[in-house]
């Protein structure tokens, strides 16, 4: 059982067949759960998120910003293990929309750190520190967080992007400010060493050449387990693979093509496509995109358009490994925009657009998601 949900704020319910058999796909403008089938209560589910599709910096038309949630647990509700990949800008309210605090996460995993993939961090991990108040203790554990030594990447990184020191830091200008003095002499039941203190940074180091294990978990439904290896975009960046007993995700990041020219020979990142192909075809991959209307010539920056994957790339990524679900975020340009970085365009690209784009390379164009924000995926292992 495959179910796409999208969350908005008006209701109503469109039904419609996939593919073979065992494969029915719902679109769904409300959170409403479509799921009826009563052997779903006995099964489990992987249900994958886009917490927000904005690509870069830049902001449009109230993106939030790149970030996927992987939710794994049983049926219904899909709400076991949280894992949340990226927290781009406004990540805490779109997980809010769908009814997520941020003390229900279990890990938080970043890709890379540049900023559009980050600046939602402080927002959450502030509001997880005010939840330790509301508590009057850390009734929860410290936030796991998974991120590159960027240290360990070969070829050794020119510039360092130090996850640790990121995070350690992360709530700086509110203890220097006195704001979290502030809060605690009010709420003494709050954590006393700040939002900071509520995390536990896991530094990867290995995931030069092949896949490498990064974190696990073991639930009474089975082994939830995170993999990664490094791609080329900047030094130190990871794309990560989450394995579950309902399905598996490749969450590829902003992986570039390994080809950085004009005229493309390869599919797309051979790191990515090997962690998508380990141990087997992974049942979803959810990749950063670049249309190719950004090509050079286009205005679009080349150095800009070359380090990231185009659809066209990642069609032929998930067809070549095998997957039966592409999503595509992080879109550049985005749905709607005339502009994208200092480029004006002809006209807007629809999610249609996207689709096509990505289907020119055979993978079944029905089987390509592309936002909006809070698009879902959810698919049912059922026993
Ligand atoms: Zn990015
Ligand atoms: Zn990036």
């Amino acid at each position: 059982m495959v179910e796409i949900c999208m969350h908005t704020t008006f209701s109503r319910l469109i039904r419609y067949a996939v593919s073979a058999v065992t494969l029915m796909a719902w679109v769904m403008f409300s959170q409403v759960s479509v799921a009826d089938d009563a052997q779903l209560s006995q099964s489990s589910c992987l249900k994958v998120t886009l917490t927000g599709t904005n690509g870069g910096p830049t902001p449009f038309n109230g993106l939030a910003g790149a970030g996927t949630l992987v939710e794994f647990g049983q049926n219904p509700d899909c709400d076991d293990v949280r894992l949340q990949f990226d927290s781009g800008r406004g990540t805490t309210q779109s997980l809010s929309k769908l009814g997520i605090r941020s003390t229900a996460l279990g890990l938080l995993a970043f890709t890379h750190l540049h900023s559009d993939h980050v600046d939602g961090f402080s927002d959450l991990i502030l509001n997880r520190w005010h939840s330790t108040g509301i508590n009057k203790q850390s009734d929860f554990p410290s936030l796991d967080i998974l991120c590159s030594n960027p240290r360990a990447a070969k070829p050794p990184a020119q510039h360092v992007v130090d996850c640790k020191s990121f995070v350690a830091n992360i709530d700086q200008p509110f203890k220097a400010s006195g704001e979290l003095t502030q809060r605690l002499a009010e709420n003494p039941g709050r954590t006393s060493g700040g939002p900071s203190s509520l995390t536990r940074v896991i530094e990867l180091d290995e995931g030069n050449e092949k896949p490498a294990t990064a974190w696990s978990k073991k639930t009474p439904l089975g082994q939830v387990t995170i993999s990664y290896i490094r791609v080329n975009h900047i030094p130190g960046a990871l794309a990560y693979r989450v394995d579950t007993p309902a399905g598996s995700v490749v969450i590829g990041g902003d992986a570039a093509n390994d080809q950085p020219i004009e005229v493309r020979t390869t599919s797309t990142s051979d790191s990515t496509a090997l962690l998508a192909k380990s141990p087997d075809s992974a049942t979803i991959i959810v990749h950063s995109a670049t249309s190719k209307i950004l090509a050079p010539g286009s205005g679009y920056p080349k150095k800009f358009y070359v380090r990231q994957s185009t659809a066209e790339d990642l069609g032929t990524l998930a067809k070549s490994t095998g997957a039966r679900y592409l999503m595509l975020t992080h879109l550049i340009p985005a749905i709607g925009a005339k502009k994208a970085g200092p480029a004006d365009l002809e006209s807007a690209m629809t999610a249609n657009d996207w689709k096509a784009e990505a289907a020119e390379t055979g993978f079944p164009h029905d089987n390509i998601i592309v936002g909006p924000d809070r698009v879902s995926l959810k698919i049912s292992n059922t026993p």
